[in-house]
Formats: C-alpha cells, sequence, structure tokens
C-alpha cells in the first residue's frame, strides 16, 4: 500500500504485496534452514516441498488433467519458441500458426528452422486489432501442431474461446494471460508461460504438456532442449530458478486464497472495465485499438486522438504516479496492463486520471 507505485508494466509487472511481504519475512531464514530460500541446495528436502507444492498448486487451481505433465524451465517464452518445433516439427510436417501479433510472428520465425510452416489465419491486414474467428482457421489433419498466442501482449488482443483442433495438437503461448481466468486444459497439447507476468518474477517458463505427445517427440536433438530431459527429473536435470520457482508457489497460494480463478476473473473484468469505459464514453478522445470483441482484459492499448496530447497524456500520467503506460516501443500509442496483481484501486485511480485529462484537454 504505502509507496506502492500503480504499476501497469507489460512484464515483468506487479506482483502481490501479501506475496512480496511474506518473501521478505522469510528471506533470511527460510523454514528455519539458518538460510534464504536461495541458498538451500536445489537437492534438499525444503527446496524439494517448495519445488513439489509449486507443481501440485498449478495442478489443482488449473485443474490440470492427470495426462498432462508440468515443468519448470528458463530461456522465457522465447525458448518455447525454439523447443516447441525443435521437439515436434518433423521435416516432412506442416506446423500451422494463427498469426495474431509480434509474439505469434516470433514463434513462426523458429518454427521455419524446422520443418515446414503454414498460416492457419491472421489478423495482420486489420493490424492486429483483433483474434481471427474460429472458423477462419485453417490447418490439416496431419499437421505436427496449431499454434496460437492466447493473450496478444503488444496489441491488447485476446481468444475468448479457443478452436477445436481434433487430433492435431493445439499449443499455446498463455505469457500474458494464464492464470488469469480458468482455461479448459484438456483443448491444448502444449501451453507455456513465461511466469513474470501473471506468476512470479522473471526467470522461470511453466510449460504444460500432454503426455503422449512426449512419446512422439524428436530424440536426436540437445539434452537440454529435449522435454522428456525435464519431464523425467521432475525438472530437477540441472538447477533450477529456484527463488523463481518458491515466488511462483507463493503466488499461487494467494491466487488460491482470493478463491482461484473464477474469482480472479470477475476480478480482472471489473478492473479491465473502469478502464474500456472511460475509452468507451470519451467521444474519440480516446480510441481503443482492439476491437470490442477481442479486447484484452490484460493489456488495455489505447491512443489519445491527438498526438501532441498523447505524449503529454504519458508525461502527466507518470508525473501522477502511474507506470508502465507507454505502449509497446513496436508500436506506441498507450497500454495499461493489468494483470492479476494489479489492485482494481490502482485501475480506478487511472479511469479517474484520464477522465481528468480529458475534461482539462478537450
Ligand atoms: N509471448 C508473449 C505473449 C509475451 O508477452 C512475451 C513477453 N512479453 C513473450 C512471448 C516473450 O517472453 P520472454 O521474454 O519470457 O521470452
Amino acid at each position: 500500500t504505502n509507496n506502492r507505485a500503480y504499476n501497469f508494466n507489460a512484464g515483468p509487472s506487479a506482483l502481490p504485496l501479501e506475496v512480496l511481504e511474506k518473501a521478505q519475512k522469510e528471506l533470511v531464514n527460510f523454514n528455519d534452514t539458518g538460510m534464504s530460500i536461495m541458498e538451500l541446495s536445489h537437492r534438499s528436502k525444503d527446496y524439494e516441498a517448495v519445488h513439489n507444492n509449486a507443481i501440485s498448486r498449478l495442478k489443482s487451481l488449473f485443474a490440470i488433467p492427470d495426462n498432462y505433465e508440468i515443468v519448470f524451465l528458463q530461456g522465457g517464452a522465447s525458448l518455447q519458441f525454439t523447443m516447441v518445433p525443435m521437439n515436434f516439427l518433423t521435416a516432412d510436417k506442416t506446423a500451422s500458426y494463427v498469426l495474431t501479433g509480434s509474439w505469434s510472428e516470433k514463434a513462426l520465425k523458429e518454427a521455419k528452422l524446422f520443418g515446414q510452416t503454414g498460416e492457419a489465419a491472421s489478423s495482420k491486414k486489420n493490424k492486429y486489432r483483433n483474434i481471427p474467428s474460429i472458423e477462419e482457421i485453417k490447418f490439416n489433419s496431419d499437421d505436427a501442431y496449431v499454434h496460437i498466442t492466447s493473450n496478444n501482449t503488444i496489441y491488447g488482443t485476446q481468444w475468448k474461446e479457443f478452436p477445436s483442433t481434433g487430433d492435431v495438437p493445439l499449443v499455446a503461448d498463455m505469457s500474458s494471460d494464464i492464470f488469469s481466468r480458468p482455461v479448459d486444459v484438456s483443448k491444448f497439447g502444449i501451453i507455456y508461460a513465461g511466469a513474470q507476468k501473471n506468476l512470479g518474477p522473471s526467470g522461470v517458463t511453466v510449460v504444460i504438456i500432454r503426455k503422449d505427445l512426449l512419446e512422439k517427440a524428436n530424440t536426436n536433438i540437445p539434452t537440454m532442449l529435449k522435454y522428456t530431459t525435464h519431464v523425467d527429473s521432475n525438472s530437477l536435470y540441472n538447477t533450477p530458478p529456484t527463488f523463481g520457482i518458491y515466488m511462483l508457489g507463493e503466488v499461487l497460494k494467494w491466487i488460491e486464497e482470493i478463491g482461484g480463478l473464477e474469482a480472479i476473473e470477475k476480478h480482472n473484468e471489473e478492473k479491465a472495465k473502469v478502464i474500456y469505459d472511460v475509452i468507451d464514453n470519451s467521444n474519440g478522445f480516446y480510441t481503443g485499438h482492439a476491437t470490442v470483441e477481442s479486447r484484452s482484459l490484460m493489456n488495455i492499448t489505447f491512443r489519445v486522438a491527438d498526438e501532441e496530447l498523447e505524449k503529454q497524456f504519458l508525461v502527466e500520467a507518470k508525473a501522477a504516479g502511474f507506470v508502465g503506460l507507454n505502449g509497446h516501443r513496436s508500436v506506441g500509442g498507450c497500454r495499461a496492463s493489468t494483470y492479476n496483481a494489479v489492485p482494481f484501486e490502482a485501475c480506478q485511480a487511472l479511469a479517474n486520471f484520464m477522465l481528468d485529462f480529458q475534461r482539462k484537454h478537450q
């Protein structure tokens, strides 16, 4: 509360104050070990409990069925852009990618190194303002997989329903909306996400992968880049990012305590609504980038009608204590990221600031 910034960063981003305070309290002497969590061996009983608790919390909160494995990796979601095709795309197969923004483009770029690729659908022509409709998505029944980006951090769009891809595994980059809402995990072959938006600090990537896929994975690839290496060793093949995994476990506990993913989703809807309402009722003073149906509850992207005023908006917002409102450097404009740990009060304060700014400058 006191001295906490209104943090709208796109990631790394706000963490729950309760979690930070608990980590601070435990920092010097974790669980009476006389050491911080960072100083424990990753092979110790104390760390093992933290590690396994984080995995079981992921499983129960996200209702992950038993035929899935959960691993903690490093290298960010960006390494998953490579690992997915490296493990599952062979030269004779095609992987189909739905393009909904820069992150999907980057994922596709890596896949091209390993086999044939197809564009399952794209909203590029519409400046990535929307998510393609389920009916538009084209792929073949013998594709290696279909890849989507569930939430587009830069453009501020989000899938509201997911396609059914039958026997073709659906792979989703959920980096910027994982654990913001309940998801039917059984629709997916692989879900991956960097932790630094909704789950914890940067440095940990969560991968959820259906077991039957592992049996079909390419074997002639580097040990560290094989999913089976990490699955077979419970993510302890080498030293994992122990502090990040501890924090992730604490963030999950916090989500549990506030009522799980249904409660979080409702909260996120209320938070986004106060800001979108200001945009929608501004008579064009503010304009949203995303089409209404595709709007993200996590990244609210908008412009101020006049370019000079927009610059002034960002300067004044910063001076008023709002952090991280500049749009991504590749697109400009404004963006408020309202991830799980951003409190409603911060969103309300931003909405009020936007109303005031409009009143003064219209
Ligand atoms: N995918 C999405 C949707 C993202 O938002 C980001 C990061 N902002 C990435 C991938 C890349 O993640 P990382 O920095 O963890 O590699």
